[in-house]
């Protein structure tokens, strides 16, 4: 029998794994969405934080895919992500059948599938919002599930921080915590921070490709993001080797720009950790700043794709 599998992007955060198992949940709960056998999956290993925020609401995590898997009859929906250069490897687009995002588009269709596309905070409150809308019948999560899809809002808006949080993720974040039985969102989400702090036993060279973005900005580029509560000491503690590994990663992947943004969700500041000269110069001009022992500081800026990856593109496409 066909199969229908979701998935999240490359490198998945929480909100790409929680968005394709609540999917999962919706596709299998209401029929008239017609899909075959669906089922939630990863394309990569899931993160600290993930992994923190499974065990706690004691749901397994998706299997790992590989494009060798798929068979000519199987169908794809992808969540969190649309750009080719963020999806499975070698996945074939043509049998993506919907995909549903809150990132910029970057997509060449030939056929007519499912778009579902909301500038809101977090893929998961637009499959949240499926589940109320788009159903004959309003479709409830479990309570597991609803302390998932709250902790994905949470974790993707940087606890309603994030300049992409908006009036619904704070409304259906709301709804899940009641589902879930969390009573204290603000200090749930603080707890979710900490789970994102959690950098412990990871490799300077994991750390650089720990949360990363590919993008094709006309040049190839890399954007890594860490987000931490302790930004100073992080630096302090870490910067010469973030910084070899960057150029050897920038080598490997033959990357022409790469950046490694260091946020303090707390104060709400990033500094952009950059290796190499050519990366310097597109950060000076993008940010209009200088660039000092290697670190650019941009401000009050959370968002990767609002704030971060958009002014780089902007000034390299000009
Ligand atoms: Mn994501
Ligand atoms: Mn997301």
């Amino acid at each position: 029998m066909p199969k229908t599998y979701i998935i999240g992007h490359q490198k998945p955060d929480t909100d790409s794994v929680v968005s394709a198992l609540s999917l999962e949940y919706l596709f299998q709960t209401d029929d008239s969405f017609g899909y075959q056998d669906p089922e939630a999956v990863i394309a990569d290993p899931v993160n600290n934080e993930t992994q923190y925020l499974l065990d706690k609401f004691q749901v397994k995590a998706p299997r790992l895919l590989t494009a060798q898997e798929i068979k000519e009859t199987d169908q794809v929906v992808l969540v969190d992500h649309n750009e080719e250069s963020q999806r499975l490897p070698n996945l074939n687009f043509n049998q993506v059948c919907e995909v549903v995002d809150h990132h910029k588009v970057n997509l060449n269709l030939s056929q007519p599938i499912y778009l579902n596309f909301k500038p809101w905070g977090s893929t998961t409150s637009i499959i949240y919002f499926m589940m109320k809308q788009y159903t004959d019948k309003p479709v409830k999560p479990t309570k597991q599930l609803a302390g998932l899809m709250l902790s994905a809002i949470l974790s993707d808006t940087v606890g309603f921080k994030s300049s992409t949080t908006t009036k619904r993720d704070q409304k259906f974040a709301n709804e899940l915590a009641k589902l879930a039985q969390v009573n204290d969102i603000e200090s749930f989400a603080f707890e979710i921070l900490k789970a994102k702090s959690d950098l412990s036993g990871l490799s300077p060279e994991q750390l650089v490709k720990y949360d990363y973005k590919l993008f094709d900005f006309g040049q190839k580029v890399l954007i890594g993001q860490l987000e931490t509560v302790e930004q100073e000491k992080f630096i302090a503690e870490k910067k010469t080797q973030l910084l070899s590994a960057m150029l050897a990663v920038k080598e490997e992947e033959k990357l022409d720009l790469i950046f490694l943004a260091i946020t303090d969700v707390l104060k709400v500041n990033t500094k952009l950790l950059i290796a190499d000269d050519q990366s310097a110069r597109v950060a000076q001009q993008s940010f209009k700043g200088i660039v000092s022992s290697n670190i650019l500081d941009i401000g009050p800026k959370l968002s990767r794709k609002k704030e971060i990856a958009p002014v780089i593109e902007k000034q390299l496409k000009g």
